[in-house]
């Protein structure tokens, strides 16, 4: 076939059955199957490819950089197949839905709900960076929550716009609301895209709306360049000090002032974590 390079395997209806459509990308159907051995569930993403007959080269790199992530927030590739037709990435399944539905469904999440899952997301990025990795894509939708008991246990997924610190190229990737100022300004960029992204989410479950809104895609882009974030809307008032002001260091516009997420990690706002049982969520 055409993705001649190793591990990748055909006859995938042979080792797993195929149940019902879980989600849909914009190159890609995703399926629940069940492994006929273990009898496990997993999350199957299914590219035809006649999608990306053009250019495999983008689906190249999103299986070498998803083979080389392991780490407990970050989904697993378990095996590549290949048919006649499609290519057949076997992830994790994760079944507690995005964190784009959790949050519309919930209105917003608790201040130590969003710190829980913000300490969880900045370990991601740290881990990220070690392994020279940019996802370029991080957002409500590619975030999946582990099960429905709480709000900040979550596996990040789709690599599909990932790349490799060393021979990542300038382009702009990413989505309206949620793209790094210095990308919007045509400036080189690197890992600390990842780390905006992931300040334009926590402002967004604490507050209950995301910071950059607009009727087209185009005005959600130019207040997304713009970058005025409100921190004394009404929505953030019960916010305590300490979560403001990491949200405030996560998003600066300047890549340089932006706060890494060693430091974040070490952040007055992770001190004071309440103990077991001293809050109702
Ligand atoms: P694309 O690169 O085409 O956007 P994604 O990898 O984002 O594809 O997958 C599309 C959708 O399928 C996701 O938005 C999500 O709803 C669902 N999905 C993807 N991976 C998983 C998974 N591991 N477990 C559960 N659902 C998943
Ligand atoms: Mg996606």
């Amino acid at each position: 076939g055409h993705l001649s390079s190793a591990g990748i395997m055909t006859g995938i209806k042979d080792s797993f059955t195929f149940a019902k459509v879980i989600g849909k990308g914009a190159f890609s159907t995703v399926y629940e199957a069940t492994c006929k051995n273990n009898k496990k569930s997993y999350a199957v993403k299914v590219i035809p490819k006649q999608k990306i007959a053009q250019d495999i080269q983008p689906l190249v790199r999103e299986i070498k950089i998803m083979r080389k992530l392991k780490h407990p927030n970050i989904v697993k590739l378990y095996k590549v197949y290949e048919s006649i037709s499609n290519i057949y990435l076997v992830q994790d399944y994760v079944s507690g839905g995005d964190l784009y539905h959790r949050i519309i469904e919930k209105k917003r999440f608790s201040e130590n709900s969003v710190k829980k899952f913000t300490q969880k997301m900045l370990h991601v990025l740290d881990y990220l960076k070690t392994n020279g990795v940019i996802h370029r894509d991080i957002k409500l939708e590619n975030i999946l929550l582990k099960s429905n008991d709480n709000d900040y246990d979550f596996k990040l997924i789709d690599f599909g716009l990932a790349a490799e610190l060393a021979d990542h190229s300038t382009t702009r990737c990413g989505s309206p609301g949620y793209i790094a100022p210095e990308m919007l300004r045509q400036e080189p960029y690197g890992i600390k895209v990842d780390i905006f992204s992931v300040g334009i989410i926590i402002y967004t479950l604490l507050a209950g709306k995301m910071p950059f809104q607009g009727l087209t895609p185009q005005r959600v882009l130019e207040r997304n360049r713009d970058c005025h974030i409100c921190f004394h809307d009404e929505a953030l008032t019960q916010i305590s000090p300490d979560g403001i002001n990491l949200v405030q260091k996560l998003t600066c516009s300047y890549p340089g002032l932006r706060i890494s997420p060693e430091k974040a990690l070490m952040h007055h706002w992770f001190s004071k974590m309440p103990h077991k049982g001293e809050r109702h969520e």
